[in-house]
């Protein structure tokens, strides 16, 4: 497996790129550690499946360059980089057997037969195929064509890393479970460089060690899932992810204090906020609903099974409080902010709270 090195890499799919605004990855520079487990989480569009591609060497990026251990494979091929890469939808020769499918990528390594056969019935029996490898592909559902296809990603060893597009799209949501936590097995097992890409948080926090969250083709922030969570370092990070996401608040500072409206908000310390606007973020979880602090009124009580989403508004803005499964709303509800779940922002991104 390989450490991979994104180095300052941009990409446009037009021919004379200018502005920002034409490129799909305005500039990524980000180390994938060997071993590692990463998710690539980004809205549909955000330039998950082009850096992907760039790493597989389906694409050549326009500006930048990449390193597998590093040594410099900008220029080589899909087949010298050595990447095992699972797409979105089944990618199976139809005329085959399950179980020739799945043979494919070793015998045209020429692995041993002998070690083609044991690698093969593990990997059936880890996307539970075993009982179909003598049916051809072509007369297989959807889903289980698409697990043919993970099979082919999973079945070489010898690979410098597995990249991962939206594999689950078409698999049912109890077999993705399955399939998602028998990845991570494997990872715990083999140590595979992985990254998988997926528009969906909580696949994305179930699969990876590190989180790596995209936003108009950039990198906005990596993390594990406590960090996204707990210290979003811009602002779309906090609405992403979370559920609801981030309440976010335009506010003013004096020294210690953000002043949202006419109510006084008390920082645990002095943010250094230089350029653009400020704002306040929290998560709803932080928001607490009780007969003390800010009075809101509540237009809306959602419930979810294990608590209640409360929304309300608040100086004219609407924000999320999550409360308890048994609590009630008062009558005259008010609410207060847990220092701990503070965040200020300046220009969308998070700034040091100072001393
Ligand atoms: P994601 O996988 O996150 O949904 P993509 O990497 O597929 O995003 O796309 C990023 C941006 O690049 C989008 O604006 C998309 O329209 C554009 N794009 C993707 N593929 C092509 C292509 N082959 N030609 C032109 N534009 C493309
Ligand atoms: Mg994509």
């Amino acid at each position: 497996m390989a450490r991979i090195d994104v180095n300052h890499i941009r990409h446009s799919y037009l021919p004379n790129p200018k502005k920002d605004s034409d490129f799909a990855l305005k500039e990524v520079h980000h180390t994938f550690e060997d071993g590692g487990a990463y998710a690539l989480l980004g809205p549909s569009g955000c330039g998950k499946t082009t850096l992907l591609n760039i790493i597989s060497g389906l694409l050549h990026p326009s500006h930048g360059q990449l390193l597998f251990n590093g040594r410099n494979v900008t220029n080589l091929s899909t087949q010298e980089r050595n990447i095992a890469q699972v797409f979105q939808f089944p990618v199976i020769y139809d005329t085959m057997t399950v179980y020739d499918n799945l043979a494919f990528p070793l015998r045209n390594r020429r692995v041993p037969e002998a070690d083609v056969d044991r690698k093969v019935r593990e990997t059936l029996d880890m996307i539970d195929l075993a009982s179909m490898a003598n049916r051809k592909a072509r007369r297989l559902t959807a889903d289980q064509k698409q697990k043919i296809s993970l099979g082919r990603g999973l079945v070489r060893s010898d690979v410098n890393a597995i990249l991962f597009d939206e594999p689950l799209t078409v698999i049912d949501p109890h077999m993705k479970w399955v399939l998602r936590s028998q990845l991570k097995q494997l990872h715990r097992r083999f140590g595979y460089t992985m990254v998988y890409v997926t528009h969906d948080q909580t696949e994305a926090l179930t699969f990876a060690d590190r989180v790596v969250v995209m936003y108009d083709g950039e990198i906005v922030q990596i993390g594990t899932p406590a960090e996204l969570f707990e210290r979003p370092r811009h602002t779309f990070v906090g609405y992403f992810i979370g559920s609801p996401g981030m309440n976010v608040l335009p506010v003013a500072l004096e020294g210690r204090t953000a002043m949202l409206g006419s109510q006084r908000i008390e920082l645990p310390g002095a943010p250094k906020a230089e350029a653009g606007p400020v704002e306040l973020g929290i998560r709803p979880e932080y928001v607490r609903l009780g007969r003390e602090g800010m009075a809101v009124s509540v237009s809306k009580v959602e419930d979810v099974g294990r608590h209640k989403v409360v929304r309300a508004n608040l100086e004219g803005k609407e924000i999320a409080a999550v409360i308890g499964e048994d609590d009630e709303v008062p009558t005259e509800p008010r609410v207060r902010f847990d220092p701990a779940g503070i965040n200020i922002y300046a220009d969308s991104w998070r700034v040091e709270m100072g001393a």
